[in-house]
């Protein structure tokens, strides 16, 4: 399997809808070890298959963001955030959007079931900041970015950071070093039919 990376905004896999897992084997598991890794070495405290330009239902977290503390690590297929409680703004960042924060407002309280990588389901009822993590990730498996879901305001003094990423990311298509994106989605087409 060829190394995973992390993609940055306006890559195409940011934007996909992820499809559902039917199959979990080395392959997969191998991609989830690498996500975590690339997760730890860009200081998160979560990543989505879509980050790594991978279009299935999978995030990983870990909220303590340490990797000596791999009884936080968790693994959600397949996802699916069944109640959602309370309300509480909290400042985000993204390790597809580098240096863009600004605060969102999420559910304090979340229920979420899920399989894990043994093919087990499970379900979980989480609070405060790790189910403000869990909600950032099940966003990016629905397209969606923080930043879609801030204040006006906010959006505007985030915009020139914004802007920035997309002129890097369209230089690096120019040069070659990224393929163009009915390139990207073609792979994220090939993807999704090899494990959905
Ligand atoms: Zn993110």
């Amino acid at each position: 399997m060829t190394s995973l990376k992390i993609v940055p905004h306006p890559h195409p896999a940011l934007r996909w809808k992820s499809r559902e897992i039917n199959r979990i084997d080395a392959e997969l598991k191998q991609m989830v070890s690498q996500m975590f890794e690339l997760m730890y070495e860009a200081r998160g405290v979560g990543l989505a298959a879509n980050q790594v330009a991978l279009p299935y239902r999978l995030f990983v977290i870990n909220p303590t963001g340490d990797p000596e503390e791999t009884d936080q690590e968790l693994v959600f297929l397949n996802p699916r955030i069944s109640r959602r409680r309370g309300s509480e703004e909290g400042e985000e960042g993204c390790l597809s959007l580098p240096e863009v924060h600004a605060p969102v407002i999420r559910a304090t309280h979340i229920t979420v079931d899920a399989f894990d990588l043994t093919g087990q389901q499970f379900e979980m009822e989480l609070e405060d900041f790790p189910a403000r993590v869990i909600q950032h990730e099940y966003d990016h498996l629905e397209g969606v970015l923080f930043t879609d879901r801030i204040a006006a305001e906010h959006l505007q003094e985030a915009q020139p950071l914004l802007d920035d990423l997309v002129v890097q990311f369209r230089t690096m298509q120019e040069s070659g070093e990224m393929a163009a994106d009915d390139a990207l989605e073609k792979e994220l087409r090939r993807l999704e039919k090899l494990r959905t």
